[in-house]
């Protein structure tokens, strides 16, 4: 493509930056880079340039190496696996729960809980009841009054669905619960 603009010429190894600003045009409208997500080589695919895989990751001009997008994908591989559909997450700030609205497909059901009101006994009960997994998500906007609620609550079998990540950050919490599903009962 740089030989055809012009730019280059075979043997030629070197290149001045006048022309390296222009070739890194050249290049840009020619071709897509992705990442190794098959949704990001689809999208490369249908962008009208030729799909060539970017490494690093974060060069992937639709994700951008999106260490959520990746978790998110992760953890829902893990989760269907396992059979697990419902997933309580107690903690975090309301802009990351609607982030993480946003990220997670519906196939993965959520009920987010927030960490800094008083949640009734009875409410962290059912909350255990229906989650497959509750994540008590610690580092964040998290009551210790709220995560004891259900600490206190969760005996017997319901103790095994109990995760507790102490981490800020969806990635950091999502890579939490896959070690967890990872580690199995
Ligand atoms: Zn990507």
């Amino acid at each position: 493509m740089l030989e055809t603009a012009g730019l280059t010429r075979a043997g030629k190894a070197r290149m001045s930056n006048e022309k390296l600003e222009r070739a890194a045009t050249v290049l840009g409208e020619k071709l897509f880079l992705h990442c190794t997500q098959p949704e990001c080589l689809a999208f490369a695919q249908a962008s009208g340039r030729e799909p060539v895989q970017g490494e690093p990751r974060n060069f992937c001009q639709r994700c951008g190496g999106s260490d959520n997008s990746r978790a998110v994908k992760d953890v829902l591989d893990a989760c269907r696996q396992r059979g697990l559909s419902k997933l309580v997450i107690v903690g975090g700030s309301p802009t990351v729960r609607q982030e993480l609205e946003r990220l997670v497909p519906g196939e993965l059901e959520l009920r987010l809980v927030d960490g800094t009101k008083a949640r009734p006994l009875d409410q962290a009960k059912a909350d255990l009841q229906w989650g497959d997994v509750v994540l008590l998500w610690g580092a964040t906007e998290l009551h210790h009054k709220v995560s004891n609620q259900y600490q206190d609550s969760a005996t017997g079998a319901w103790k095994r669905k109990l995760v507790h990540v102490p981490k800020r950050g969806i990635a950091q919490l999502l890579a939490g619960l896959l070690t967890h599903l990872q580690r199995g009962p």
